[in-house]
């Protein structure tokens, strides 16, 4: 019998039998956790290639800019993160941890994969690759750094003015990249192909 177990609470199933098109969602948890549909090896390879050029200017231009007072200073996410380090370590970690280390370290997971499928090749690390790709998708928090961003913006807009920068729409399209590849991710397509099936 072949099972499958989902990738957000665990549980073990059946395969499904799906036609073209269709998801399989998990009888507990109700979240999609198999389906037919997904990008091919060398457009995955290719979003994790264009994320990977996208998080240089989106860690390192500048989010926004505050103004008060008479003076304007800009901070990019790198350094919004080590400016609370004394403050708020934890804080600091989770961001760094989650908006920065996580998603950089899932794309070069995804596009190693990636590109092994369209080689042909199976590297001894690929195994090691695809475990550490199913740990780090639960932990790519770009998302929930966005909104934590804007609403810190919104709320200091009574006592400053914020503008906007170009790291931020780098930041947006980032993010919007990282779903694509982290929603069309099929590790049971990558395990199959490890295991030549
Ligand atoms: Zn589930």
């Amino acid at each position: 019998m072949d099972t499958i177990i989902c990738n957000h609470c665990d549980m073990v199933s059946t395969r499904p039998i799906l036609r073209s098109g269709q998801v399989a969602k998990c009888p507990r948890c109700h979240r999609a956790f198999f389906k037919t549909n997904t990008l091919k090896a060398n457009k995955m390879f290719a979003l994790a290639i264009t994320a990977l050029i996208l998080i240089i200017p989106a860690f390192t231009f500048p989010l926004m800019s505050i103004h008060l007072l008479g003076i304007t200073e800009g901070a990019n996410l790198l350094q919004g993160a080590l400016m609370m380090i004394e403050g708020a370590p934890v804080v600091t970690f989770v961001i760094l941890f989650c908006a920065v280390l996580v998603p950089t370290l899932l794309t070069l997971c995804i596009a190693y994969s990636s590109a092994s499928i369209m080689l042909g090749k199976r590297p001894p690390l690929l195994g090691y690759v695809l475990k550490l790709t199913s740990s780090l998708i639960h932990w790519s928090m770009l998302d929930v750094y966005l909104i934590s961003l804007l609403v810190s913006a919104v709320k200091i807009t009574s006592d400053a003015d914020v503008y906007f920068s170009s790291g931020l729409c780098f930041f947006v399209v980032l993010l919007i990249v990282n779903i694509t590849l982290i929603s069309e991710y099929s590790s049971t397509k990558y395990w199959k192909y490890l295991r030549n099936e």
